[in-house]
């Protein structure tokens, strides 16, 4: 590849975001580079082998909740690039310590028979609460993922429009003013099913103590049944995303850490790479990157104001948890001790373990916020169950998600490097409790990727933080990750942020990258050949 020094678009970051950005403007019609300073394109999409030869891995993103809805998925033909995405039919499952479990099922029907032998009220009032959210999904997700944001009376408002607020008391006032334990213990009676429905949404990062996040929790009910999983590897999606950047003329450059942003008269106009090469852009630079690296490090602090810097070292605001994960290679499938009560666990894509109250999580955070480690009940995902070519034949992969604080209280984030393998094998310990059958004869190989090994790999992913940016009311839709920055456009004119520092936020979505798109096309006249929500 010859690298021209001149493009009209030069996306820092090759991550799906970038990617999906960098595609969208090179079918615009655009010269495009997108410049990625790891060895490969996809950042949060990353397969490796990192147990053994043959076992994929996914050490980041595994769960794809949106590949049914967002719009860039078919605008960029990510299925014609050789995608194939599974909905493994029993989605998730809780088992709790007297060997009973609750099941996720895509058929709501079996989900619904599950939870009501714990408790046929939250049985009811789950099928009520889902039925709302269905009934006006692709409004709210249209309304709040795939469009720059609306700030959250506008969105209340508009949404009131639609009708949505007479319907139910989704997005009311009263969400904002709830955490999701509130929210949950308005509406459900038992322990159990309160604690899967915080752990799923803990899981989606939505942490389950935090004011306000009750407003997402629709969405988390609505979608608690569309997890997908990317057969080969999450990584697959990457690849997609960039064979559509090159069929279109886009060059996406790896092994290029980007070092500064060339500013010239209060212009973007060009980046400089460690290697010290200079490329200059035409049109725009767009960071998929964090805030901190973009405006602290990036950009010569005499072309920001100061103020602006000022706010960027001191409000941008990270999570207060990470995860800790563990990949096994393996002979086997876990067979639970919790089958005798519902065979369907063993077919269970994800499997929460232990977490019996929502008190129990609360607990926890306080302990992982302290920068303690909790004991461990992890989530454990096996791919193998529904993806046939992550193992070799005869074998299984395994993946537990723990969550855990950045920085030990004794010893920081470089401690993780002393306590990781203890920690891992904590975790698999508790596995094997509740399936026995996961002896060491049975596991050939594990490592372990700890919250500090995120932000080594991740630098954008600032303190282990995988969704750049906390989750809160305060730092949602317009506000996120600042408000001089909410609409994608930056104090530095042709320099757009387009990573999920921005509304809506972490997660394979697209959103970040498919919504600066609509303020790009806007600000440069290109014509919006796609679909619009
Ligand atoms: C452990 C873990 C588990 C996760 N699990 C899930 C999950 O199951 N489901 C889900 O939806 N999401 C999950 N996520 C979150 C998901 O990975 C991210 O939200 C998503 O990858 C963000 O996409 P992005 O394009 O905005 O950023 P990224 O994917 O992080 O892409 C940014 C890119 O920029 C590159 N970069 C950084 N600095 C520079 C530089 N100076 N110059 C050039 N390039 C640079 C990075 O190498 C990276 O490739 C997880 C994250 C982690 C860490």
């Amino acid at each position: 590849m010859v690298l021209k020094d001149t493009y009209d678009a030069i996306i820092i970051g090759a991550g799906h975001n970038g990617l999906t950005l960098g595609a969208y403007l090179a079918r615009s019609g655009l010269e495009v580079l997108v410049l990625e300073r790891r060895h490969e394109e996809g950042g949060g999409l990353c397969s490796e082998e990192v147990t053994q030869a043959g076992f994929v891995h996914n050490i980041h993103a595994n769960y794809h909740t949106f590949v049914d809805m967002a719009p860039p998925v078919g605008d960029l033909d990510v299925r014609g690039h050789g995608i194939e995405y599974v909905r493994p039919e029993v989605q998730m499952a809780s088992i709790f310590d007297d060997g009973t479990a609750l099941t996720i099922h895509t058929d709501m029907d079996k989900t619904l028979a599950s939870m009501a032998r714990f408790s046929e009220k939250d049985a009811a009032t789950f099928e009520r609460l889902y039925g709302e959210a269905h009934g006006f999904i692709d409004l709210l997700l249209g309304t709040l993922m795939y469009q720059p944001p609306l700030n959250v009376k506008d969105l209340t408002k508009a949404l009131g429009t639609f009708g949505v607020e007479d319907r139910s008391e989704f997005l009311s006032v009263k969400l904002r003013r709830e955490t999701i334990n509130q929210f949950l213990d308005r509406h459900f009676e038992n322990d159990r099913i309160k604690a899967h429905l915080a752990f799923h949404g803990a899981v989606c990062s939505y942490t389950n103590d935090v004011m306000g996040l009750a407003i997402g929790y629709p969405l988390l009910i609505g979608k608690i049944d569309n997890w997908h999983l990317c057969v080969g590897g999450s990584h697959r999606l990457a690849h997609a995303l960039w064979r559509d950047l090159a069929q279109h003329g886009g060059v996406m450059w790896s092994d290029a850490e980007v070092t500064n942003i060339l500013v010239d008269g209060g212009r973007a106009v060009g980046v400089r790479t460690a290697d010290g090469i200079e490329l200059q852009a035409r049109k725009l630079v767009a960071s998929t990157v964090s805030v901190e690296q973009t405006f602290l490090e990036f950009i010569d602090p005499k072309e920001i104001p100061e103020e602006f810097a000022h706010k960027v070292k001191t409000e941008v605001v990270h999570k207060d948890w990470s995860l800790f994960s563990v990949h096994l290679a393996m002979r086997t499938f876990p067979e639970y001790i919790a089958a005798e009560f519902d065979p369907d666990v063993n077919r269970a894509w994800v499997v929460n373990l232990g977490i019996e109250s929502t008190g129990q999580l609360d607990a926890d955070w306080k302990t992982i916020r302290a920068g303690g480690l909790v004991d461990p009940r992890p989530n454990a995902a096996v791919n193998s169950l529904y993806d046939p070519v992550d193992a070799p034949p005869g074998c299984t992969t395994g993946l537990l998600r723990q969550f855990a604080p950045f920085a030990l209280a004794d010893g920081g984030e470089g401690a993780w490097d002393e306590m990781g393998r203890w920690y891992g094998q904590k975790c698999i310990d508790t596995w094997r409790r509740y399936a026995p059958n996961l002896t060491d004869d049975e596991i050939i190989d594990w490592s372990v990727f700890t919250p500090h090994d995120i932000a080594r790999k991740l630098p954008n992913m600032v303190r282990g933080d995988w969704m750049m940016g906390e989750i809160s009311l305060a730092n949602m839709l317009d506000q996120r990750p600042l408000p001089e920055l909410g609409e994608y456009r930056t104090p530095v004119e042709g320099l757009y942020m387009a990573g999920s520092t921005q509304h809506p936020h972490g997660f394979i979505t697209f959103g970040p990258g498919y919504n600066a798109l609509q303020v790009i096309a806007d600000d440069l006249g290109i014509e919006k050949w796609w679909q619009q929500i």
